[in-house]
């Protein structure tokens, strides 16, 4: 098993993210911890959120934005994200058992996991659009 030496500018990465619930970039962490550790990189906030993500203590999201998202929530869950602004929200509908099992059906490999992301328009953009609307 893979060891790691004490570092404070990781359980520093691994506080930011633990208060968080908006799924941050490597960036939205890097800015966080910055005032506490004015010399880190951003290099260092990546490097350090994906060994986390290989250790299993935090999970990584591909949304497909081309940036990895982080999650401090390591529970098999799904994702819901705006297309208009963005956001990596969590979806709370309970892990679709079944879903796997169809897969694993279909499929001549083993299934052991699987990941769901759902697109759409979020509440917060939805509103403001309607606001828009409704005042032009
Ligand atoms: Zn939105
Ligand atoms: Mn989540």
């Amino acid at each position: 098993m893979k060891t790691l030496k004490y570092s404070r500018q990781r359980e520093s990465i691994k506080a930011s993210l633990s208060k968080r619930t908006d799924h941050p970039t490597a960036d939205m962490i890097y800015t966080d911890i910055r005032e506490e550790f004015p010399n880190i990189s951003l290099g260092t906030v990546y490097r350090n959120l994906n060994l986390l993500s290989e250790l299993g203590e935090v999970q990584k999201l591909t949304c497909g934005d081309g940036k990895d998202h982080f999650d401090w929530n390591t529970s098999p869950h799904y994702h819901f994200i705006c297309r208009h602004c963005g956001a990596v929200l969590d979806l709370p509908l309970p892990p679709q058992e079944e879903l796997q099992h169809q897969a694993q059906k279909a499929f001549h490999g083993t299934v052991d996991s699987h990941m769901v992301y759902f697109y759409g328009v979020c509440a917060d953009c939805r509103e403001s659009a309607e606001i828009k609307v409704s005042t032009s």
